[in-house]
């Protein structure tokens, strides 16, 4: 991993929403970290603290209200023309936590999968555009006798591994997978989570990880960011993080994770963090220790 030139930076991210007339929500607020290559970042909070927002902004989804991401050097622009647009949505893809709403219930899986290799001409003929779907549903532990179904044919499972499939089409560079197992069952979580980490090894791949408790992140991430209430709260490599969670936050988060070992579990206790709005408006990152961050 080149630790020195990172391939994604979110600098200083804010996305307010309106709702209503008056009501104002800091969905992310002044967010900053980079990515490096081949690194799988965890970016873990509990639901409603701002993380699918920044996944949408880093794919160029809307606009944000300020900031800026750089990905590979280029800022990201709410103007690009076609081309351009093509060119960033080839190397960056999105995997998303529902499968099957995200999969067309009337396209055949062979179809769903070459949407982006047809958008982006990357088969010469239909030959070559099939090979490219096999190979994918082997890459992604499905068969060729998958292509010619539908995705009410297949489970959870199957269906995030076929998004996971249509995600890799294009040949990105980085992913933004959203969630991707928390809507399985935990049996199927660790295949999925195993399937992400071959792919990333065997295709130099980078991951924004998004989750909302720290149970599998801790096995896929490098390093993990904890957000609460559009804000980051405290940033370290996992290893670190679990052995030296430092923001009550955090530690709520960990209490919460179930571990199969009855003495643990019988003495484990949740730890209730209470978020104080007035603390939170203040707080902002410093490193205590060489590359652990915490709100202060
Ligand atoms: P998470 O992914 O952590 O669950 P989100 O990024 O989806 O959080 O949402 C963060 C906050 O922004 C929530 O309070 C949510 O209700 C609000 N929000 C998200 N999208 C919109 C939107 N399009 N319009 C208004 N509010 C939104």
């Amino acid at each position: 991993m080149n630790k020195h030139a990172s391939i994604l930076q979110v600098k200083h991210l804010k996305q307010y929403y309106h709702q209503g007339t008056d009501k104002e929500v800091k969905a992310v607020d002044d967010v900053s970290f980079e990515i490096f290559p081949g690194e799988t970042f965890g970016l873990v909070g509990e639901s409603g603290s701002g993380k699918s927002t920044i996944g949408k902004a880093i794919v160029n989804l809307y606009q944000p209200t300020s900031g800026e991401i750089i990905f590979q050097d280029k800022a990201l622009s709410s103007s690009y023309n076609k081309k351009e647009r093509l060119k960033f949505h080839k190397e960056i893809q999105m995997i998303f936590q529902d499968p099957y709403a995200s999969l067309n219930p009337r396209m055949k899986v062979r179809d769903i999968i070459a949407e982006g290799i047809d958008i982006h001409g990357l088969a010469q003929s239909k030959e070559e555009r099939d090979e490219k779907v096999n190979r994918l549903l082997e890459d992604v532990g499905l068969t060729i006798d998958h292509a010619g179904r539908y995705p009410h044919e297949f489970s959870g499972g199957q269906r995030q591994r076929i998004g996971i499939a249509r995600a890799l089409a294009v040949e990105p560079k980085f992913i933004v997978a959203d969630e991707p197992i928390s809507a399985l069952d935990v049996s199927i979580q660790a295949q999925v989570v195993n399937l992400l980490q071959e792919l990333k090894e065997s295709r130099g791949l980078t991951y924004l990880f998004i989750a909302h408790d720290l149970s599998m992140v801790k096995y896929v991430s490098d390093r993990i960011a904890i957000m609460n209430r559009g804000r980051i709260l405290e940033l370290a490599e996992a290893e670190e993080l679990y052995a030296n969670p430092l923001h009550a936050y955090t530690q709520s988060l960990l209490s919460a994770i179930p571990l199969p070992d009855p003495d643990y579990e019988r003495q484990r206790q949740r730890i209730h963090y209470q978020v104080d709005p007035e603390k939170l408006a203040e707080e902002i990152l410093k490193e205590v220790k060489p590359n652990h961050w915490l709100a202060q």
